[in-house]
């Protein structure tokens, strides 16, 4: 029954989560642990999380980034734990905050033509307004992650800025992408998203595509950060910027030097 149980020991208690019963990546459960503390413990997150984690589970990209990204540090192929005293399931806290997060989707982006680049720079500043002047460091990050098939939009997600630190704009869409239609990224999609993807979010991507070797990554712009450099997409060579080329729409101009 422990099916890759994750936990944490926390002063007296245990904080434990269960991954889902159909046992899709993104929904493992150091992934739910993670989701489940930030939505339970509002404000207090950060000190349950800088304990280790725990799981049963063997090891996967997907839950050792995430907990590098949104926790501290995780132990695979933990032996299964003694019973505790006491013990909180923070489960279906992680299920609120995915549910919360679909009630939040940008729907209205759903369906449209695949923008070109200039229109995704419209998009993102529709979505979060437009940046200020002077760049602060309590800005929101500002990305949006679309699922594209076929020259249209069919899914799309933003980053909630919000206390959960993973809730970057690529989990929530294949989050929220799985919670509707049961399926994984569907083979010959792509993913666009408007800022490249970290180490985090590459992995889940990659995990969650129905062909992971043949899944498409197109980034609007580069992130110099360090959490998004050597992803398991860059190594692989599966990501491409964003050009009007890439774009469905009028033939691309003649390039400069060719007549
Ligand atoms: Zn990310």
């Amino acid at each position: 029954m422990e099916r890759g149980l994750a936990w944490i020991e926390h002063r007296d208690q245990r904080v434990l989560a269960y991954p889902a019963l159909h046992g899709h990546p993104a929904f493992s459960a150091p992934v739910q642990l993670v989701q489940g503390a930030y939505h339970r413990f509002v404000g207090a997150a950060h000190l349950v999380l800088r304990q280790r984690i725990f799981t049963t589970s063997a090891h996967r990209l997907v839950d050792a980034e995430t907990v590098r990204l949104g926790a501290s540090k995780i132990t695979f192929d933990a032996p299964v734990p003694a019973p505790a005293d006491a013990v909180v399931d923070v489960t279906p806290d992680a299920r609120r905050a995915q549910a919360l997060a679909d009630d939040a989707l940008p729907r209205g982006l759903i369906g449209r033509p695949a923008p070109t680049p200039d229109a995704l720079r419209g998009w993102v500043d529709a979505h979060y307004g437009r940046p200020p002047a002077v760049p602060s460091p309590h800005q929101p990050r500002r990305v949006l992650a679309l699922l594209v098939e076929r020259g249209r939009v069919t899914w799309a997600a933003a980053n909630d800025n919000g206390t959960c630190k993973i809730h970057h704009a690529e989990v929530l869409l294949v989050q929220s992408h799985w919670r509707a239609h049961r399926r994984p990224l569907p083979a010959g999609a792509e993913v666009w998203v408007s800022r490249r993807c970290c180490r985090m979010c590459a992995a889940v991507l990659f995990a969650s595509a129905a062909v992971p070797a043949a899944l498409v990554v197109r980034y609007l712009e580069d992130d110099p950060g360090r959490y998004a450099q050597n992803t398991v997409l860059q190594a692989r060579g599966q990501e491409r910027g964003l050009t009007v080329d890439a774009t469905p729409g009028p033939a691309p101009r003649s390039r400069p030097g060719r007549w």
